[in-house]
């Protein structure tokens, strides 16, 4: 993989419940990109403290391609650590200062961050300095509205977030929730077909040189979803479920129709697209996942496959 970037490049891949941290080395101060999850935040820190991290050398400032709990967890923690600024996008601003709990997808989601202040807003059509590298900040709006990506013209990477993966990208909101949210991902996917793409850093997965494979994938995707929205809200029941459950690491069958009808947004859906009892929303769920390989069971509990 190092071949694929400029030695002052650095990713520590992570996993689906911790974004992608993307350390980018210079002289004139180290910029990192995405924080990871806060149940992580010790092993973030011990990346981050490695030779192949910053090592003893002072942190320049945090920036998030968006404001989702995998990508924004460790904020608080490093920004402690490092006393450096973090930087969002401008249109995650307002979400964090005023920590929308709902917007950002916290406890409305059963997900946790600790609360963090901004120091400076990413506004797209800017470029920075990052790493002795340019970064184009592009607005990439869709699985968040806010969402930025950053792109390196001159390696032709793509630091995507969770705007395209190398299957897929993150959860979209449904038309009846956001009617802009499929639209936007489809004009953002369209925005990363017409880029000159060499290698893509996502928030989840290996980097990965398969574009145009992916673009397509993607553009699939959305056209699916189009046809068929009801798809949308099932894709992102599951996900947010198997990321509570990557969280918990463990929970019991029997507490799954609780917690679908406490969770606000299992809530929310249920009510607007399926009216289901929440044993059956439960029931369901663990049926799809256990089908699909994400979930098994182990002892009267699902743990993640
Ligand atoms: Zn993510």
């Amino acid at each position: 993989m190092r071949e694929l970037f400029p030695p002052q490049l650095h990713v520590f891949v992570r996993d689906w419940l911790s974004a992608n941290n993307i350390l980018l080395k210079s002289r004139d101060g180290h910029v990192l990109i995405d924080s990871g999850y806060s149940r992580h935040v010790p092993l973030t820190l011990a990346l981050l403290a490695t030779t192949r991290g910053l090592g003893d050398e002072p942190l320049a400032k945090l920036v998030n391609t968006h404001c989702h709990s995998d990508h924004m967890g460790g904020n608080a923690a490093i920004a402690r650590r490092y006393r450096c600024p973090i930087a969002v996008p401008e249109g995650e601003r307002k979400l964090i200062e005023d920590w929308d709990d709902r917007a950002l997808l916290l406890e409305y989601a059963d997900q946790a961050a600790e609360r963090f202040s901004v120091d400076e807003s990413l506004f797209p059509g800017t470029t920075h300095a990052w790493g002795d590298l340019e970064w184009q900040a592009l607005a990439a709006p869709g699985h968040d509205m806010g969402a930025l990506v950053f792109y390196n013209p001159e390696h032709r990477i793509l630091i995507s977030g969770d705007a395209l993966w190398e299957h897929g990208f993150g959860f979209v909101m449904p038309p009846d929730i956001d009617p802009a949210a499929l639209p936007a991902t489809r004009a953002t996917v369209e925005m990363l077909a017409g880029l000159d793409i060499r290698v893509v850093i996502p928030g989840h997965g290996e980097p990965f040189t398969g574009v145009a494979a992916a673009i397509d994938r993607a553009v699939k995707r959305v056209a699916s979803f189009e046809v068929d929205p009801l798809r949308m809200v099932r894709y992102a029941m599951k996900a947010l479920f198997v990321f509570g459950l990557l969280d918990r690491r463990r929970m019991a069958i029997a507490d799954i129709a609780d917690h679908v009808e406490r969770v606000g947004i299992y809530r929310d859906f249920n009510a607007r697209f399926f009216r289901m009892s929440g044993a059956h929303l439960a029931a369901w769920l663990v049926a799809e996942l256990e089908r699909a390989g994400a979930i098994r069971r182990d002892a009267g509990d699902v743990v993640p496959a």
